[in-house]
């Protein structure tokens, strides 16, 4: 027969499984009874659009049966079955997902969709089996074909007479070797604590044969083997089942059944919900940001079942944006199951639903601040981006929500510190919530214009990622404390030196001079408050701050956006004695320094200098 090839990704992967990309090859089975599981959804849900199948409970489990002397292990499933064109696609081509196509199929129809993660899920068979089998029969079809694989040199399908629609996985099961036991995946009662252990919540029965003992009848002394078909899980969904009967270890094994991540969750949060609208949810916040997080084509939301049917995978009305990474599954008793019925209806509810998962994830996450903060650093590395984002979005709108979850790195502190935290201790006579934006913490903490306010001992947020200073600008306030920047007009902080407006009354002129110099560059100069050793700095009028000006130009569509730049000259500094004196004798040379001052202030702030060639030819000509 023709052998097939793997596509040429596929048969890459392929060999990764083969030789384990997991340390624990006995989830594979964990993965064929998903399938399996999935499948059978699949059958529910086509029951319950359509009237000509009938759902009978009974009939929809899942079976595992051992062939010993054959090394042979099944794992057969009751469920919608592949057509020949689906186990060549489906299984053809890894990472490919069925339930994708058939999710996009009826989201088309009426808005729903099924279960189905993305994944590699039944090629972990590799891992134990030197060759695997594939029987199916679609519903509705009358063929049905054999797929047939001994590893990433291909596979093989054939027509095959099964009578029952459904899937059969034959799995022959790997010879042991010094390192690994594949003999354990012989073993009633070793297989059954796998299934105990990753599939107990599965929603439909897994059944196996168990062999088992009696006394003969009649006789006291002569035992008989006999085989009992039993149901190994309890069926009882993790999130139907009591919080206290539950360990970390449950959830963390629901999170990887579930595909939310390959990480270990941070946190689990069980909800379960009695009232007027009763629900129950597993959510989970990840460990670690999503590959695709932070892209167009991450989709949020949260799985939803109606008494215990899957009826969205991914339900985006329960989740707000700024906690779009939650992952978990909501199961209500009180969504009605007629899907065919408005989504309007289900609205109302979900809200509902959403608004208390909302107050939930805010409050879980705001103990896990107060209580384990390290933990929440972690968190927050990951996913306070998002926060800020929540912040921004939407005018502010959610601004009271968040603004007590954000952190931002303290001048003072040298960490990670809450507004409420800085509020906290702000000193006396301080008016403000002071803060400096940069590209990192290092070159913020150089930046001339912070020279004021430290050494008036105030505590300087730095915000060192892009969207925190338009985040910070959407807060305006905290606790009626404003937010100033370092670099803005008035720090309202009182000096002593009556003398500045002294000095800038006399140089009044050289000022002037200076400012037609740069006339097209920046819309003042000014003799500074907040310098202390640097020579200059710039700052911004207005609302829109050099930093901003920075990452604004930053953006794939940018337009020309530009800052009100005002230089500031520090008045007790050399250089300034320098500039009065050349404005007396030498007023060509004032054009040379005031154009040095101003690329130098532009470098500090990490902006481009016009013409860097000029700028060094000016160096040389000085020296
Ligand atoms: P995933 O389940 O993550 O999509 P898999 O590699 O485990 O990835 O399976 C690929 C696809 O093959 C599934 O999406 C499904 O369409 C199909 N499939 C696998 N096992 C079965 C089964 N037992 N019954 C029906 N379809 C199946």
């Amino acid at each position: 027969m023709e052998k097939k090839q793997f596509k040429a990704e596929s048969k890459r992967l392929l060999d990764l499984m083969i030789n384990s990309i997991y340390t624990h090859k006995e989830i594979f089975l964990r993965e064929l009874i998903s399938n399996g599981s999935d499948a059978i959804d699949k059958i529910y849900y086509k029951a319950l659009t359509d009237e000509n199948i009938r759902f009978d409970k009974e009939d929809y489990h899942i079976k595992i049966e051992v062939d010993k002397d054959n090394r042979m292990l099944k794992v057969i499933d009751k469920g919608i079955g592949m057509t020949k064109e689906e186990l060549e696609e489906n299984l053809g081509v890894i990472a490919q997902s069925g339930s994708f196509a058939f999710k996009e199929e009826n989201e088309l129809k009426d808005g729903f969709d099924i279960i189905g993660q993305f994944g590699v899920g039944f090629y972990s068979a590799f891992m134990v089996a030197d060759k695997v089998t594939v029987i199916s029969k679609a519903y509705g079809s009358g063929e049905s074909y054999k797929w047939e694989s001994e590893g990433a040199e291909g596979y093989t399908i054939a027509e095959y007479n099964k009578d029952d629609y459904g899937t059969e996985i034959i799995l022959k099961i790997k010879e042991s070797t010094e390192e690994e036991d594949y003999d354990q995946f012989l073993e009633d009662y070793r297989l059954r604590s796998i299934v105990k252990k990753y599939s107990d919540f599965i929603r439909y029965p897994i059944k196996m044969d168990i062999k088992k003992s009696r006394l003969k009848e009649g006789s006291t002394d002569e035992y008989e083997d006999y085989v009992e078909v039993e149901t190994v899980n309890t069926m009882i969904p993790i999130w139907r089942r009591n919080k206290n009967e539950l360990t970390d270890e449950d959830y963390e094994n629901f999170y990887s059944e579930k595909h939310f991540g390959f990480d270990k969750p941070l946190k689990s949060i069980h909800m379960s919900i009695e009232g007027a609208l009763r629900y129950n949810a597993i959510l989970y916040i990840p460990s670690k940001t999503p590959y695709d997080f932070y892209t167009k084509e991450y989709e949020k939301g949260l799985e939803l079942y109606s008494s215990g049917v899957l009826i969205m995978e991914k339900s985006p009305d329960l989740l707000p944006d700024y906690f779009s990474f939650v992952k978990g599954v909501v199961d209500s008793e009180d969504l009605s199951l007629n899907i065919s019925r408005e989504m309007l209806q289900h609205t109302r509810q979900l809200q509902l639903i959403g608004k208390k998962i909302e107050d939930k994830i805010k409050s879980e996450l705001t103990s896990l601040l107060k209580n384990d903060r390290e933990k929440y650093n972690l968190f927050f590395e990951q996913f306070g981006r998002q926060l800020k984002f929540g912040v921004y979005n939407d005018f502010g709108m959610h601004k009271e929500v968040l603004q007590d979850l954000l952190l931002f790195y303290s001048s003072k502190e040298k960490s990670m510190v809450t507004l409420e935290e800085y509020v906290g201790r702000m000193a006396e006579g301080q008016k403000y919530i002071y803060y400096a934006a940069g590209e990192s913490i290092d070159r913020v903490d150089k930046l001339p214009q912070t020279e004021l306010v430290k050494d008036k001992g105030y505590e300087i947020l730095y915000l060192t990622d892009d969207i925190d200073e338009f985040a910070i600008k959407v807060l305006m306030q905290y606790k009626d404390n404003e937010f100033k920047s370092v670099s803005t007009g008035d720090l309202g902080i009182e000096t002593e030196e009556k003398d500045g407006e002294k000095e800038t009354e006399e140089n009044k002129d050289l000022f002037e001079y200076m400012k037609e110099i740069l006339k097209d560059k920046a819309v003042d100069i000014q003799p500074s408050k907040r310098l202390k050793n640097h020579p200059v700095c710039l700052t911004a009028k207005g609302d829109l701050s050099i930093e901003m000006e920075k990452i604004l130009s930053q953006m794939p569509d940018a337009q020309e956006v530009n800052a009100e730049k005002v230089l500031e000259i520090n008045i007790h500094h050399n250089v300034f004695n320098k500039l009065k004196e050349s404005y007396k004798n030498d007023k060509e040379k004032i054009k040379l320094y005031t154009n040095l001052l101003y690329n130098q202030a532009l470098l500090i702030e990490g902006l481009p200098i016009e013409d860097p060639v000029e700028f060094t030819n000016n160096i040389w000509e000085l020296m």
